[in-house]
């Protein structure tokens, strides 16, 4: 008899309660990777689905140097799994958990079917460290404010990582059983640039990534985390978003760190393992009110009245709004498929405060171009700046994103990075050059208007309106 191991968002070898548990039962080991024709086609630069590919070609490697060839199908999983588990003979399918409202409607229609032809399905807790069944509040319902969640979070003991398997077992038969090919870098790609995309983005990039960030980061992360022209964070969301690094590892790692340090140091620590648990919460968020991708939490703010001005979408899509700050953020996003924290609540504020435009249409734009792209977490932090979320911020606490600048880059560095049109621009002016003198912009080479675009609202007067529009939709809410 043979498990398979369905692989899905932990694309590794190390640290992966799935497999382990596969191995430990002594029976044949079948791991398979069911491709999304829709992962193919994901219609922009296709810099996601080439991530994602480079992730899979290092599963693949990582795999067959454990003695097993990854078996890559096309097409839907609970017909593809029934049929390889029918070819091999397996009994068990074995895989692990996820929390999106579409991805366990799939988990669940693939176990009824595997079960119809009498293949046992277990599942296992590994995307997170806790899972929405573990906290729960008093009355018994799910947290929905961050820090009485967080204390509850922090008392809880945690799984440690599993030990990577010395070899495996593969199924009988399994080299010669067709595979699908992992789709090549553009269709044309080099096999030299393959191995660099897989240096990139496979398990071993994300475990050397960790190892850098311990030892030159994590010290610093307090007080570097909040300026984008600086490299403060773990960069990690790309190697926990496909798995490619285990959220126990991670943790495990800082923790041992953090009992390493003192004062500032572990401060720094605290406030990292801070933002883990901001994963977790929202992956719970998610499982439990899973209408919150399409609909906002605070369901009085449905009734905000948006503007749907395509051309200002358009201006925010593509950085050309005037304001630096936002501009470099999404061209930041165009570019690499990553923004930077702060980065990411600056332009989704000033998307729905500024623009007024609808968070989803945001939500969605970020969805198509981010390598890091989590549903639970990208629609927690939209939902958070649009203060329609759980624990969100006021909607009338609103972004300045001139004095964001200034405060998180105040001499223009980062903004200059991704907005070459402000490299003379002195740091007075960076981060609201349209005040610039006539004289200056021409000494600058920044001409408003010509060179850079002037401001396409004003901050002042859409912040008004924004309040305006949100304390209506509460009133309305109320009624
Ligand atoms: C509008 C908006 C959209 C976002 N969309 C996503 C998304 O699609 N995918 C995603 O992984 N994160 C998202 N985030 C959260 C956060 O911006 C990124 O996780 C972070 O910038 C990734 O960089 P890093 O790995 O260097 O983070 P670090 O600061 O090093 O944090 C370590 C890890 O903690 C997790 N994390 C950190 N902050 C958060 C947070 N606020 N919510 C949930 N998890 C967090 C991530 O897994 C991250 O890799 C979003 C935030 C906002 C405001």
């Amino acid at each position: 008899m043979a498990v398979i191991v369905w692989f899905r968002r932990d694309l590794r070898v190390h640290d992966h309660a799935a497999l382990y548990h596969a191995v430990e039962t002594g029976e044949e080991i079948l791991p398979v990777f069911v491709l999304d024709v829709r992962q193919e086609k994901d219609g922009q630069s296709g810099r996601k689905s080439q991530a994602l590919f480079s992730a899979l070609r290092s599963l693949q490697g990582n795999l067959a140097d454990l003695g097993a060839r990854l078996v890559i199908k096309r097409g839907e999983p609970a017909e593809v799994l029934a049929e390889l588990a029918k070819h091999f003979g397996a009994d068990k399918l074995f895989f692990n958990r996820e929390y999106a409202p579409k991805a366990i409607s799939r988990d669940e229609q693939v176990a009824a079917e595997l079960q119809r032809n009498g293949i046992f399905t277990q599942t296992f807790k590994d995307m997170v460290l806790h899972e929405e069944g573990e906290l729960l509040n008093k009355q018994g319902k799910p947290y929905v404010v961050f820090t009485p969640y967080k204390r509850a979070w922090l008392t809880l003991p945690k799984d440690k990582p599993f030990p990577m398997p010395k070899k495996l077992r593969a199924a009988t038969g399994l080299e010669s059983y067709p595979s699908d090919l992992i789709p090549a870098l553009g269709g044309q790609g080099s096999a030299k640039e393959q191995v660099r995309e897989e240096e990139l983005y496979g398990e071993r990039a994300a475990r050397r990534r960790l190892g850098q960030f311990l030892d030159t980061q994590l010290a610093g992360y307090k007080l570097q985390r909040d300026l984008p022209a600086v490299d403060g964070t773990s960069r990690l969301s790309f190697a926990l978003r496909t798995g490619t690094l285990s959220i126990r590892t991670v943790y495990h790692s800082v923790l041992e760190r953090m009992h390493q340090m003192s004062g500032p140091q572990s401060e720094a620590a605290e406030t990292f393992v801070s933002e883990l648990i901001w994963r977790d919460f929202y992956q719970q968020v998610l499982f439990h009110f899973p209408h919150t991708v399409e609909q906002a939490f605070l369901a009085d703010y449905e009734q905000v009245e948006w503007d749907d001005n395509e051309e200002l979408f358009r201006k925010w899509c593509t950085g050309q709004t005037g304001y630096p700050m936002v501009d470099a953020g999404m061209r930041q996003l165009n570019q690499t498929g990553w923004i930077h924290n702060r980065v990411r609540m600056i332009t989704a504020s000033f998307l729905v405060k500024d623009l007024l435009i609808d968070w989803r249409k945001g939500m969605n734009y970020f969805a198509e171009q981010l390598i890091d792209h989590d549903e639970a977490a990208n629609c927690g932090g939209w939902q958070w700046c649009a203060s329609t979320g759980t624990d969100a911020q006021p909607y009338f606490r609103i972004f300045n994103p001139v004095s964001q600048g200034e405060k998180f880059d105040p001499d223009g560095t980062y903004v200059k990075q991704y907005v070459p049109e402000l490299a003379h621009v002195p740091a007075k002016y960076v981060h609201k050059p349209w005040t610039m003198p006539e004289l200056l912009q021409k000494e600058s080479a920044c001409m408003i208007g010509l060179d850079y675009p002037p401001p396409c609202v004003d901050h002042a007067i859409s912040r008004l309106i924004a309040i305006e529009r949100f304390s209506q939709a509460k009133k309305l809410g109320n009624k």
